[in-house]
């Protein structure tokens, strides 16, 4: 039994991630896959608009089917990235290999001696969050850039007033 820990601020979860998952799926290197919510304590913010709650429905909507054992776990920050790898551990099923290319991300976990494997990047220019949130705040096409549930998540939560009104100066 092998598990894979895949972790992002996921805001919003995109095409990239989802494509980051099937490929990690399609490997058959692990049985089980943690998606770790990280940031999980920030929300209302352009950079981070979604709550943890919002994001684990985004998740969990659109992983329904997977071919594996999924668990959505939300990750608060720590003030020291020394300590990070730890807390991440007590928080979610061991697991046997990390997932990410985030080059901080990837660091701490080689220092504490845990694989990290790097997907390749998919469409880069287009599916990253900053460019999402910003066709979301300016009324440009971004559905085509996320899974349907996500879609359907941001409608509930009425997400896009809330990047504007958030977006505004007083
Ligand atoms: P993200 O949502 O931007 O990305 C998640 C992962 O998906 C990353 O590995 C990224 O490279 C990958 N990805 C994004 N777009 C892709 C695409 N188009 N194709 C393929 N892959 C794509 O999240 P992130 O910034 O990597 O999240 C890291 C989280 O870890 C943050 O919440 C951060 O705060 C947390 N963290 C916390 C501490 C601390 O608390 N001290 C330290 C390190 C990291």
């Amino acid at each position: 039994m092998k598990r894979g820990l895949y972790v992002g601020r996921f805001q919003p979860f995109h095409n990239g991630h989802m494509q980051v998952i099937e490929s990690i799926v399609k490997t058959r290197e692990v049985n089980e896959l943690i998606i770790g919510i990280g940031s999980a304590d920030t929300s209302h913010d352009l950079r981070h608009p979604f709550t943890a709650g919002e994001r684990v429905l985004m998740i969990t909507r659109s992983l329904n089917g997977l071919a594996i054992p999924f668990y959505v776990i939300p990750l608060e920050d720590v003030r020291r990235n020394a300590l990070w790898v730890a807390h991440v551990k007590s928080m979610v099923p061991p697991f046997d290999i990390v997932y990410s290319s985030n080059p901080l991300v990837i660091q701490l976990f080689k220092e504490a001696g845990i694989p990290v494997h790097s997907s390749p990047l998919y469409l880069r220019e287009s599916l990253a969050g900053t460019v999402v949130r910003k066709k979301m705040l300016e009324g440009d096409t971004w559905k085509e850039s996320v899974p349907p549930e996500v879609e359907s998540v941001i409608a509930e939560v009425h997400g896009i007033e809330r990047m504007r009104q958030i977006a505004k100066s007083d």
